[in-house]
């Protein structure tokens, strides 16, 4: 089946917003294995919007649109796609009682214009909206498919979760599993030697490196007929490129390393602390952003200046006098001041030059040093030289000690 997919709204046309919503189908008819030959975008106009859908119709099966479902007058994309198929639109009373229920719960009252939000073209499946007031619609019409979508990716995304995907693979005879291996610690080139036979073997699944900022991604994927499980063409390929790479394959699809630190510290029973100074609270901001966090995470201090590396963290006064602020010594004595202040079971601290300013010949710009440590004496500290702005050296150093906690936790060395 063949894909395009068309954005409707003035705002994309005059760029203040990005297609976000194409991005996110794109990716989903992706692993339905759904070509997706077009993407197009066109104002809110009733003739452009026709034009655009003869072409559509001319070189796809499936045409989705996204946007212009809105109460108010310029938002024509249903009563376009009903005027260019000859079809008349349609009151649908469900949808009439789920409009009218959204805006008594949030103590409004309905506009006339809101009814508009109603109306279909005759024979349409029409979708719930469950997190907004327009529902988007299927409409099935000379061997095309027409799927009609709201704008707001908050809207769009479940919609298209709950109901679009369930009626294309209905549609399919395929079914297409993707599994992506998240790496952490390894370059491309690096990456890409170990497995070389693999990639270039492939068939089933197919078998995708992606180099991103500071990770590195593979995605297989995998096409059987629909009532095969496509995981058993994809478990022996995931196996050997593992076994390939090692511990640097830290977790697959939305894992996150900070998500994978979380977990490890919930099934471990180990609380954690953080003493950062360069990384400005990134760790801890990243630790914090995965549910759960609560049951591990006991506190972060951002010790940026040496009177608080003192006062907060008990670095001795001598330490960075002799050592400075960013030495081995320094970080070895943040790992233990916040273990002890804290009283966690695990202490991870930072100190480095974020720059651009302020590196000198012996201590350039990026130098960062990581420790890790537990209540039980474990205490180490890694150097590292990194490379980048400002921003890169910070999130790569959090990267790096989020990376460090979860390698010694894997290993037992610390908990
Ligand atoms: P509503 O029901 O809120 O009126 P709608 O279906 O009419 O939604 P539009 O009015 O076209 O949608 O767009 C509403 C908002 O949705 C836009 O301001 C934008 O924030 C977002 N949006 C629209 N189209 C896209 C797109 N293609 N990609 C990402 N976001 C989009």
């Amino acid at each position: 089946m063949d894909a395009e997919i068309i954005g409707v709204g003035r705002e994309l046309l005059l760029g203040q917003i990005s297609n976000t919503d194409a991005q996110y189908i794109s990716q989903k008819l992706s692993q339905l294995g759904i070509n997706v030959f077009y993407h197009t975008v066109v104002g809110d106009n009733n003739k452009r919007l026709k034009e655009v859908l003869k072409i559509a119709v001319s070189r796809a099966d499936l045409i989705i649109t996204t946007g212009g479902l809105g109460p108010t007058m310029d938002d024509l994309t249903k009563e376009t796609v009903a005027e260019f198929l000859g079809i008349p639109m349609e009151l649908h009373q469900p949808s009439v009682e789920q409009i009218e229920e959204y805006f008594t719960k949030r103590g409004r009252r309905v506009s006339q214009n809101n009814y508009k939000q109603a109306y279909f073209p005759k024979g349409s499946i029409v979708l719930p909206n469950n997190h907004g007031t327009a529902p988007g619609a299927i409409l099935e019409h000379d061997n095309k498919i027409f799927i009609i979508l709201p704008g707001p990716p908050r809207e769009l995304q479940p919609m298209f979760e709950e109901h679009v995907i369930p009626y294309l693979e209905g549609k399919s005879s395929e079914k297409i599993i993707s599994r992506v291996l998240k790496i952490y610690g390894i370059g491309e080139s690096d990456m890409e030697e170990k497995i070389k036979d693999l990639l270039i073997n492939q068939s089933n699944p197919t078998i995708a490196p992606l180099a991103g900022a500071s990770e590195l991604t593979i995605r297989l994927t995998a096409k059987t007929s629909r009532n095969e499980d496509p995981y058993k063409l994809i478990q022996p390929v995931e196996e050997k490129i593992r076994e390939r790479l090692g511990d640097v394959v830290y977790g697959i699809d939305d894992d996150t390393l900070e998500s994978v630190v979380v977990n490890l510290l919930i099934e471990s029973g180990k609380t954690i602390a953080t003493a950062e100074s360069c990384t400005g609270g990134l760790i801890a901001e990243r630790i914090t952003s995965i549910p759960g966090a609560s049951q591990v995470f006991l506190q972060g201090v951002v010790a940026y200046s040496n009177q608080s590396k003192i006062e907060r963290l008990k670095v001795s006064k001598e330490t960075l006098a002799q050592f400075g602020a960013v030495s081995q010594q320094t970080a070895e004595e943040m790992v233990k001041g916040i273990i002890e202040t804290s009283g966690a079971d695990i202490g991870v601290a930072v100190t480095g030059i974020a720059g651009p300013g302020g590196g000198t010949k012996d201590k350039p710009v990026g130098l960062v040093y990581i420790g890790i440590g537990d209540k039980n004496g474990f205490l180490a500290v890694n150097r590292y030289n990194l490379l980048g702005d400002r921003k890169r050296v910070q999130q790569s150093s959090a990267s790096l000690a989020l990376d460090s906690i979860r390698r010694a936790l894997l290993n037992g060395d610390i908990g």
